[in-house]
This record gives structure tokens, sequence and C-alpha cells, in this order.
């Protein structure tokens, strides 16, 4: 059996960057800070940081005096304007990619259009980027949504960073097609469009394919639907527990990719229990 690895796996810049503010934060105050929210859509991650003294909180109303850092998914305007008034000092670890597409909604509201946000109406970085235009925006998870859409208005469009590209690209199409005054701002991000496209070659070139993230991570699940509809061997792997070793066969290449939440580690433990399933063949 062997072992291939994508590469682009681990991390993004946006999570490895929410994650080193936490670490250095969580140093600079002995550990007194908590976080509002999930850093990121990974229990192996939240677990680490639990291990190292964060705390989380669900809402500003739970916030003790001190230190909030933010996720990297971000928050609303509202929910900042809360922590201020509470007083409490606030470290934004907010990816500076979902800060742009926060900032083309608050652009394209000032321009007095109708904001269309397409993304997945309960995801934490949905509710960011339509908080941030104050709940005004109109949220479409896909086509089978565009009647939704009032098509005599002037229309502006932001779209969730982890979205499937060619998906984006099909209604953006056909919005262009239906709606005479539309701007579409993208913002969908480069590293989980490099990691759509991989996983594509992965999936027709390998047996079987490991998509290793959360099952609530909205990026790891793109890879996982994108790559089972190429390669019907495709599993998604939360951490080395969670591998079946029936599935492996003498042979087999294996190719393993992971979403941009999957920590390093865990994708190492992953590749050490493969190595043992391998052995035992
Ligand atoms: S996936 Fe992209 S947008 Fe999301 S945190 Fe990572 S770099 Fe930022």
């Amino acid at each position: 059996m062997q072992i291939i690895i994508a590469k682009n796996i681990g991390f993004c810049f946006g999570v490895e960057r929410a994650y080193q503010i936490s670490l250095d934060t969580l140093k600079k105050k002995n550990g007194d800070c908590q976080m509002l929210g999930n850093l990121v859509h990974n229990e192996n991650v939240i677990a680490d940081l639990k291990k190292k003294g964060l705390k989380f909180v669900s809402s500003p109303d739970e916030a003790q005096k001190g230190l909030v850092i933010i996720r990297a998914h971000g928050v609303g305007d509202a929910t900042i304007k809360e922590l201020e008034l509470k007083k409490v000092e606030i470290v934004d670890a907010t990816c500076p990619l979902v800060k742009k597409a926060q900032d083309f909604a608050r652009k394209l509201a000032k321009e007095g259009r109708e904001v269309i946000i397409i993304g997945e109406n309960n995801h934490a970085e949905v509710k960011a980027i339509n908080g941030s235009i104050d709940n005004r925006g109109i949220i479409i998870e896909s086509d089978k949504e565009i009647d939704k859409i009032p098509k005599d208005k002037r229309i502006g469009v932001v779209v969730q960073t982890t979205q499937n590209a060619r998906k984006i690209n099909k209604i953006i199409k056909r919005l262009k097609e239906i709606i005479i005054d539309i701007e579409f701002c993208d913002t969908l991000c480069d590293a989980v469009g490099k990691r759509q496209e991989e996983v594509r070659e992965i999936a027709s070139q390998r047996d079987i394919v490991l998509v290793v993230g959360s099952k609530n991570s909205a990026n790891t699940q793109r890879l996982f639907e994108i790559s089972k509809e190429i390669n019907e061997k495709t599993f998604s792997v939360e951490n080395k527990d969670s591998l079946d070793a029936s599935i492996f066969f003498d042979g087999a290449e294996v190719g393993i990719i992971s979403g941009t939440s999957a920590p390093i580690w865990i994708i190492e433990e992953i590749v050490d229990e493969l190595k043992k399933i391998k052995e035992n063949l």
C-alpha cells in the first residue's frame, strides 16, 4: 500500500495565524483569556487550546472581565459593540480574507445595493459577514434559491470564502444573465480553491481518498463531496481512531488531503496509523 500526501494540507494561513495569535496571547496573559466561539471547526484544535488554558465562551454575555479573542471566522459589528460595552480587551484573530468579505459587504451596502451572500445560512462566517451589514443581507445556499433575489434591484454579491469555486462561478454566470445591475466581489479563498482542485486530481488518480477534518468543518465537507463525486472510495477521517482498517488493501494507492482547520499533528498520527495497517495487510 502506498500513502500519498497532498501538497496542500494542514492549517491554511488564516487558521495558522489565529492559532498562533491564541498561543501568543495565552502566553502574554498567563492563560487568562477567553475565546468567543470556537477558533475553528475542529475538536482536536479546541481540545488542545483548552488544555493550554484557553477558556471558551459562546456569547459576549458569558464573557468575564479581561481579554476576549475573536475566532478566525469573525463576528458581526453588534457583537464587537457588546464586547466594547463590557470593556473587555479584544484581540482580533479574524482571518484577513473574512475581514475582506465583511468590508466588501459594507461597501456594497453603502452603494445602496441589495447584498446577496452565497453561503451556508448557519455558518459562523456567513453570520459574521451579514452582521457587518446589520443582518440586512439575503443569504442563498445554492442556485435553487435564486428566486429569493429581487431582480429589479441593484445587486451586490459576496461569497462565503470556503464555497466550491466551480459552483459559485455557475451561479454568478446565471445571475449576470437575469440581473441588469449586479456587482460581484470575489471573496473566495485561494487556499480553499487550491485544495478543491487538488482533491479532484487525487480522487481521479488514487484508489482510496482520505479527507481529514471535522464533520462540522464546511471546507472539509466540501472537499469530501467533490472527491466522493469522482471516487466512491472517499472517506472522511477526523483522527487516527476513525480509520477503518478494513477499507485498505495490498497495493492500494491512498491519497490524503485535509480541510484547512485540520492540524498537521493529527495528519501525522493518521499516517503513522496507516503505516501500522500497511504492515498487517
Ligand atoms: S480557509 Fe481561507 S478564508 Fe478561511 S481561514 Fe483559511 S485562509 Fe482564511
